[in-house]
């Protein structure tokens, strides 16, 4: 590659203000290192991406833009949720960068790593992915719903990085390629390994929240994973038809047995074996009932088409170094 890549790294932030000036110095620091060292270009930036915080988040990004000439910063209307806030950082960052890392604000995934993301992208590599080394860290309850979910993905047949978050880099045309996909059930984790092209990936250690609290409580957890499955896979649905079937075959087996032992004469007062099977059969098809539902709820939010996040405003880059005055 004969010229520098520009670098920007976006990070999403909702109540964010215990940790930004912590993650402001460690981002900059990184930036300033690659520039000395000649390997990105000095207009890479930094963009925070505020997403309907209540707690001055966005007052704090204006101010670090103030401070800091890397510091970009843009202003979700509302709250979106990390996925979406994230891809419209993405999305509106983009357009001033060739290649893009997105990582968390709170510090939890090691930042020295970018510039071992940014060497693999000059290496040839249009998407590099910030994967875990060890999930030592974790409390026992994260690490075993964490193997258990990519043990179901697996199972699926999808194609997901493991013990990959959203510590990855972009290069621009994989964030254009990206932008096509257009579905309003977005699970970036899936997503992204659709896309093809050349892969890396750099190994990091995990650590604890620098400050704040986590923005992921179980139950935010939970509808993450079964997002993450049924955005991507209809094979849950296809398990519920098939259990559907054996339990009808079943049923009738038992009716059949139940007929033969009337005719014989030999009938049990049978109460037990028909409350066990009703609720039996019950179960199972709230369950089904339930899964359709799921996927009926997606067709309906897809249909609608609505968009993923709306933008309030944008305090570009590099506004300060008025490219337009030159
Ligand atoms: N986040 C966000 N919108 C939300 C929730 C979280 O932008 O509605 C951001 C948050 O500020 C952080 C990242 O998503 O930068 C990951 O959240 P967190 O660190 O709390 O999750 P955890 O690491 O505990 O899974
Ligand atoms: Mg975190």
């Amino acid at each position: 590659m004969n010229k520098k890549p520009i670098l920007g790294i976006v990070v999403p932030c909702y109540n964010e203000v215990e940790v930004l000036e912590l993650t402001v110095v460690e981002l900059d620091a990184v930036l300033e290192g690659m520039e000395k060292e000649g390997i990105i270009s000095t207009e890479s930036f930094i963009m925070f991406v505020n997403d309907g915080s209540r707690d001055g988040t966005w007052q704090l990004i204006a101010s670090l833009k103030e401070r800091y000439r890397r510091v970009s910063g843009l202003n979700m209307a509302g709250n979106v949720g990390h996925q979406n806030a994230l891809l419209g950082g993405l999305m509106n960052a983009k357009r001033h960068a060739d290649c893009l890392v997105s990582i968390d604000a709170d510090l939890q995934d090691d930042v020295r790593v970018i510039r071992d993301m940014v060497l693999r992208y000059q290496e040839g590599c249009d998407i590099v992915y910030g994967v875990r080394s060890s999930r030592q860290r974790d409390t026992w309850f994260k690490r075993t719903t964490a193997q258990g979910f990519y043990k179901v993905m697996e199972g699926l047949g999808l194609r997901i990085v493991n013990n990959h978050a959203d510590y990855r880099l972009m290069s621009r045309r994989s964030l254009d390629e990206l932008a096509r996909f257009t579905e309003v059930n977005l699970f970036l984790r899936g997503i992204v390994p659709m896309l093809g092209f050349q892969t890396g990936i750099v190994y990091y250690e995990r650590l604890e929240r620098a400050a704040g609290e986590s923005k992921y409580p179980l139950k935010k957890m939970i509808s993450f994973a079964l997002e993450g499955i049924t955005s991507l896979s209809v094979k849950p649905i296809r398990m519920v038809t098939a259990a559907g079937f054996i339990v009808f075959a079943v049923s009738i087996i038992m009716a059949l047995y139940g007929i033969v032992s009337n005719v014989m004469g030999n009938a049990v007062s049978g109460w037990s074996s028909l409350i066990v099977s009703m609720w039996f059969i019950g179960g199972v098809q709230l369950l089904s009932v339930g899964l359709i539902g799921e996927y009926i709820g997606k067709i309906y939010r897809e249909v609608k088409r609505r968009p993923l996040y709306i933008v309030e405003r944008e305090l570009a880059p590099g506004v300060r170094r008025d490219k337009g005055a030159q």
